[in-house]
């Protein structure tokens, strides 16, 4: 024992212990927002989005700071209003939170307790690990095939003690997606009372005909919850807001247990400005449309490996060689001012996880690679 681990255990007789699970959870790891050397920052770490956020919702913002000094609509009925009218859904079974990610530790917390099991992939999203854990529940990962989701791999793993999946479709940070009837395959497979989370954090990107985002299965399940964020391509990553979508008993569930003020007043008005600016959306879809490819096609033409992806961000695989590395490549780019993410902690020890950034961002990275392979 060194003399910093006794001191631990000393205190650990003298002061509060958080419950069994809580210390065994590994702190999520943001993506870097600083490099370390070149003049122009480039982050790429995160999937924002290049293009900044609607000016309405920017106004909205800005309005909101005459009354701050107000309680918010603790329901955010105006802005469930306003996505239930954007995407043609019944707004009492929307439930707003800040970010998905509360939307998904809600659920966690509402539905999972200790001896219960939680699914989620291989190479799944790690807020799901945080959330299964957080609730004290154990989590049982689904190994993937070629870095996407499985659905007879998770079917596999389903017990009497399963009370949740989760699934991120298109999944962060593989960029995979699982086509409509797979997802209806594996609602099929499941028992009534294990509930499906729907994560669709990027499906206003993908363009694909046989991808659907879940809304229609959470309209007319009793087990499907649908979740989405204003974080990624509507450029409000800053605010923290999502929302899920679900049968009226699970709304129930999680308003009775989330915070009553758990949505700001900004983050409700902003909100509604994004939504109804479908423009803004579109603007956002169409550049995604030309540098998603070329982003791809560029990065294979330099040898490396990508994973094909429908959202807005890009797995590059590295060679097996010393110098060459993922790593390597994380910290050239780092210090000519382009941050991307390491993938480790995702299982993904040689990958780089590439967010799609403005043109000169995309061009300039691509350039950096091209020098860093030739070196
Ligand atoms: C970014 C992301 C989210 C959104 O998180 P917020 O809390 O809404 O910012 C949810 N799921 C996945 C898979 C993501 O990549």
């Amino acid at each position: 024992m060194t003399s910093s681990q006794a001191e631990a255990a000393l205190d650990t007789q003298n002061r509060p212990v958080p419950r069994p699970g809580v210390l065994d959870i590994a702190p999520y790891i943001p993506g870097k927002s600083k490099a370390t050397g070149g003049a122009t920052l480039h982050k790429l770490s995160s999937n924002e989005t290049p293009l900044g956020a609607s000016k309405q919702a920017i106004a909205a913002y800005s309005d909101l700071s005459k009354v701050l000094e107000l309680y918010p609509d603790g329901s955010a009925s105006a802005l469930r209003q306003a996505i239930g009218e954007v995407y043609g859904l019944n707004s009492d079974r929307i439930i707003c939170g800040a970010g998905s990610d509360e939307i998904l530790s809600l659920l966690a917390y509402a539905y999972l307790g200790a001896g219960d099991e939680a699914i989620y992939c291989e190479h799944g999203f790690l807020v799901y690990d945080i959330a299964i854990r957080a609730a004290g529940a154990t989590p049982v990962v689904a190994p993937e095939i070629e870095l996407t989701a499985n659905v007879d791999a998770i079917l596999e793993r389903v017990t009497p003690r399963t009370k949740m999946v989760f699934l991120a479709n298109p999944n962060n940070p593989t960029g995979t997606y699982l086509p409509f009837e797979e997802v209806r395959r594996l609602h099929a497979g499941l028992p009534a009372s294990t509930l499906l989370v729907l994560d669709a954090a990027y499906g206003e990107y993908v363009r694909r005909n046989d991808y659907e985002s879940g809304m229609e299965l959470a309209a007319t399940s009793e087990n499907v919850v649908m979740t989405r964020t204003f974080s990624k391509i509507y450029g409000l990553a800053n605010l923290r807001l999502g929302w899920g979508f679900g049968p009226a008993h699970v709304i129930d569930a999680l308003n009775r247990i989330r915070g009553p003020f758990n949505v700001s007043g900004p983050a409700i008005a902003v909100g509604i400005a994004a939504v109804r600016d479908t423009v803004f959306v579109e603007a956002a879809v169409a550049h995604n449309d030309i540098w998603l490819p070329w982003v791809t096609q560029q990065l294979e033409a330099l040898g490396l490996s990508v994973t094909p992806s429908v959202g807005n961000f890009v797995l590059v695989h590295f060679p097996e060689q010393d110098g060459k590395r993922a790593v390597d490549a994380d910290r050239y780019l780092l210090e000519r001012g382009c941050v991307l993410r390491l993938v480790g902690n995702y299982g993904l020890p040689n990958a780089l996880r590439m967010s799609i950034g403005t043109e000169e961002a995309n061009r300039t990275v691509v350039d950096h690679l091209k020098a860093f392979l030739q070196a």
